[in-house]
């Protein structure tokens, strides 16, 4: 590790910090120690730091927002790569390209206050572009699939590609991203002119909503497990009387079913220990397997 913090240093490819607590990585505010989280300065700076450590076998992740991640306890002797500096952003007549750091609520704020409809689902989501892209964000009906033309990324092999939608395999919270080991760099999408007045209305609806029925007050990932065909997930927990559990710090949201909190100071061990409890007694109840949404990373 030593090696290759040398190795960004001497070739300024991007800043780098030391031994950083998962607590500060992902939106749960859980887990252990990352040994380094590198932020490439742009992306021909991070095609050398991953060919350095493809080349060196160190283990690697790349975060977006770790707002779908539920790290570890344990310490992570590997590399976490940031696209923070990948931030760019650039709209003309309903197309934009964005590159994969940038923060997609507030794209979709931007792109709703210039009177462009096709991401207002986005408002509440607090995601970067490239976890966006790579989950297919969405709610409401709407997703990224939905107004995504195509996307820049740093293959297996490092090279860069553009790749189309029709190539990328999307549907209900899943892409092609999930069984490859692509970087994505930046995303081009379409959004439509529409009435400003209207969307900034609807945006605010949702805003309502959101708060209305989520737990944002508390530290989470989301929902946690998919939603069944014809179904919700959170009314199923909820029906098992699990609403309120809690184990540690960690709480199946009083307020809705499908999200777990931390209520303050649990583990990543106690957030999994309620997934787990979840997933046994909606099987046990209803013979239904409910399938986690959300990423462990670093488990054993
Ligand atoms: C309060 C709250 C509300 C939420 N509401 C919603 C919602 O309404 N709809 C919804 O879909 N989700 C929701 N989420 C979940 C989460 O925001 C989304 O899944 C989001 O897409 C994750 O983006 P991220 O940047 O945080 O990715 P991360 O959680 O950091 O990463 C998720 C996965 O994407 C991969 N990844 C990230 N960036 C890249 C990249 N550039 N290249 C390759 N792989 C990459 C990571 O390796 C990881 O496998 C919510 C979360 C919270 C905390």
């Amino acid at each position: 590790m030593e090696k290759l913090i040398d190795f960004i240093n001497e070739n300024s490819l991007g800043s780098l910090k030391e031994n950083v607590s998962f607590k500060t990585l992902t939106t749960y505010k859980t887990g252990g120690i990352a040994r380094l989280v590198v932020f490439p300065k742009d992306v021909d700076s991070l095609k050398d730091i991953v060919k350095y450590i493809k080349e060196n076998k160190i283990p690697f992740k790349v975060f977006g927002n770790g707002s779908n991640i539920l790290a570890s306890d344990n310490d992570y002797n590997g590399v976490i790569i940031k696209l923070t500096s990948l931030s760019n952003l650039e709209f003309k007549d309903g197309k934009v390209e964005v590159e994969a750091g940038y923060n997609f609520a507030l794209l979709s704020n931007n792109m709703s206050k210039k009177g462009y409809s096709g991401l207002e689902f986005g408002c509440g989501i607090p995601a970067t572009v490239g976890g966006a892209v790579y989950m297919n964000a969405g709610a409401y009906l709407g997703d990224i699939s939905s107004v995504l033309d195509k996307v820049l990324i740093l293959d297996e092999n490092l090279e860069f590609k553009t790749l189309e939608k029709k190539d990328l395999n999307y549907s209900y919270r899943h892409s092609i991203f999930m069984e490859k080991n692509w970087i994505i760099l930046k995303a081009y999408l379409t959004l439509e002119k529409s009435d400003k007045d209207e969307i900034i209305d609807l945006i605010e609806d949702r805003k309502r909503r959101r708060i209305a029925s989520q737990p944002l007050e508390y530290p989470s990932a989301g929902s946690v497990f998919r939603n069944p065909k014809d179904m919700y997930a959170g009314k199923l927990i909820e029906n098992c009387n699990l609403k309120g559990y809690t184990h540690g710090g960690g709480e199946i949201s009083e307020k809705h079913a499908n999200f777990i909190v931390n209520k303050g100071g649990a583990t990543s061990s106690d957030i999994k220990f309620l997934m787990d409890l979840a997933q046994k007694e909606v099987k046990e109840k209803y013979n239904i397997d409910l399938h986690r949404e959300q990423e462990l990373f670093n488990w054993e």
